[in-house]
């Protein structure tokens, strides 16, 4: 079988990818290891209720600026709710706290919230932030780079941030979004949430009103089979196959088809392009940066009520070493289909917090207690039916050092392209990374065969304040 370009992987990476070189004309073969498309953003039909589960909750957020494009291009991005006013329920030990999105020019868009965190830091909690905050103002994303060697504690610690701060404000900001500890976090990563936290106001999260991949993945695969292409699953990559002047030929997969093509994009995750890489000597190193990359896991909880027991959309709770989950979403307030039915909440227990050694009933009876305490209704309603997804990896850790590691699209070997979450996007691993990772690939693509285009978009970047402040500090 021949195509224009082999993609490997129908993740979010492979399927923007693919649904660009579609859009520009290329016959695309879209090989995937699954049953079914979406890797680490799947869903599928939950056989007991019939419900389309994902493979856990997942948030968009308005700076999705890659992830968005496609979904406008597909026609579904009418399918997101956005909760634009409210930026995030908080739940800690003294009840929840309601914190407002505001769009004014940064800093200034802090000044609404700061009011709710003085309810749980004191002002010299919060002034212990202000050597962080020149420092994090000035950076770009190149200088953050330098604090890519120091864990993201150390890190905070040496400049001063109060212990108070450091557990109620930073673990459980970087929990949720890096999805590591601040021992194994790289000072970059954070730094780079934490800028664009100073940096950038207004945006606000966003909620799949259907199941997260039919947001994509059913498009991107019409477009690929409209162009010519086609998408294949069940179809495992084992190795690439050279040609006589060692550049990329085609691929074989784990069942022995050989698919010919004058170019590939490998959209794995980094343990699977490691194996990958690991068959071709211009792809050695390429393999052994992969392998340095560490999963982190996830166990995503669904409880279905017989009865509303919140109206609330999403909460979360703040880091304690005793929580299980931090992220709840409750889908019958999000999904329409859902009607006036009971309650579903899905609920996400994250790397550090989750428990690989507990049972599905030890995990559901904590979740259980974790709902109640939002949601005391919970304690009158009857459970209908549980499941509990164990994800081996939802995203590499940004441990220290990883920042420098990860890898731009083009490779060592001509023909061949990567792309997935944990590639040089700017961004922290997320559907948004994946998305631009892809599209910068497909730009690659385009670019060898003599028709250059710019197809992503931009990292976000600061601007009020803390954007004139890196301006001139990258001027002098
Ligand atoms: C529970 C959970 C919650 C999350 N929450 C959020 C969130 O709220 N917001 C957010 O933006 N992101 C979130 N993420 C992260 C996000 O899902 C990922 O960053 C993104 O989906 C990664 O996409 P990818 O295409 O890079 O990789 P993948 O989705 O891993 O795609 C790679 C594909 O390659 C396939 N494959 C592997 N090896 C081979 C091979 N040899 N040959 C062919 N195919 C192969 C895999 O089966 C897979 O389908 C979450 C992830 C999980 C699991």
């Amino acid at each position: 079988m021949t195509a224009d370009v082999i993609v490997a992987g129908a993740g979010v990476a492979g399927l923007r990818c693919a649904l660009a070189l579609a859009d520009a004309g290329l016959r695309v073969t879209v090989l995937e290891a699954a049953p079914m498309p979406g890797g680490r953003a799947s869903s599928w039909t939950d056989e007991t209720t019939g419900l389309q589960v994902d493979i856990g909750p997942h948030v968009i957020t308005s700076e999705h600026r890659n992830f968005l494009a496609m979904l406008q291009r597909l026609g579904t991005d009418d399918q997101v709710l956005w909760q634009d006013r409210r930026l995030i329920t908080l739940l800690d030990a003294k009840g929840a706290l309601r914190m407002p999105v505001c769009g004014w020019t940064p800093p200034l868009h802090g000044l609404p919230l700061a009011p709710r965190a003085l309810t749980r830091l004191s002002i010299p909690d919060a002034w212990s932030h202000m050597r962080l905050a020149w420092r994090a103002a000035r950076l770009d994303e190149q200088r953050l780079r330098e604090f890519d060697g120091d864990d993201a504690l150390a890190m905070l610690r040496a400049m001063g941030v109060r212990p108070r701060a450091i557990d109620w404000f930073w673990r459980s900001a970087m929990l949720a979004l890096l999805n590591v500890s601040l021992e194994q976090c790289s000072g970059a990563a954070a730094l780079r949430v934490f800028r664009l936290m100073l940096g950038r106001s207004g945006w606000y999260f966003g909620f799949p009103k259907v199941a997260l991949a039919s947001l994509y993945a059913p498009g991107a695969c019409r477009a690929v089979v409209r162009s010519g292409g086609q998408v294949l699953f069940g179809a495992r990559v084992r190795r690439l196959r050279l040609d006589g002047d060692g550049r990329f030929a085609g691929v074989e997969t784990a069942d022995g088809h050989l698919l010919e093509a004058p170019r590939c994009v490998l959209a794995l995750p980094p343990h699977d392009l490691a194996g990958v890489a690991a068959e071709t000597d211009a792809l050695q190193g390429l393999a052994t940066t992969a392998s340095y990359f560490r999963p982190a896991p996830y166990q995503s909880t669904y409880v279905w009520f017989d009865r509303r027991v919140t109206r609330e959309r999403f909460w979360a709770r703040t880091w304690s070493v005793q929580n299980l989950n931090t992220d709840f979403y409750d889908l019958a307030n999000i999904r329409p289909a859902l009607g006036s039915r009971g309650s579903v909440i899905a609920c996400n227990a994250i790397g550090p917090q989750s428990r690989a050694e507990w049972s599905d009933e030890r995990i559901v009876e904590h979740t259980m207690r974790e709902i109640e305490q939002f949601a005391p209704q919970a304690r009158q309603a009857r459970v209908l039916h549980t499941r509990v997804h164990r994800i081996a990896m939802a995203v590499p850790q940004p441990r220290p050092g990883t920042e420098l590691l990860r890898p731009g699209n083009a490779t060592a070997l001509p023909g061949a392209w990567i792309a997935g979450d944990w590639t040089d996007t700017a961004l922290p691993c997320s559907m948004e990374s994946a998305a631009r990772s892809g599209a910068l690939a497909a730009e690659g693509v385009l670019a060898d065969m003599g028709r250059p285009t710019s197809i992503a978009k931009e990292a976000p970047e600061t601007y009020g304040l803390p954007g004139v402040l890196r301006r001139r500090a990258a001027a002098t």
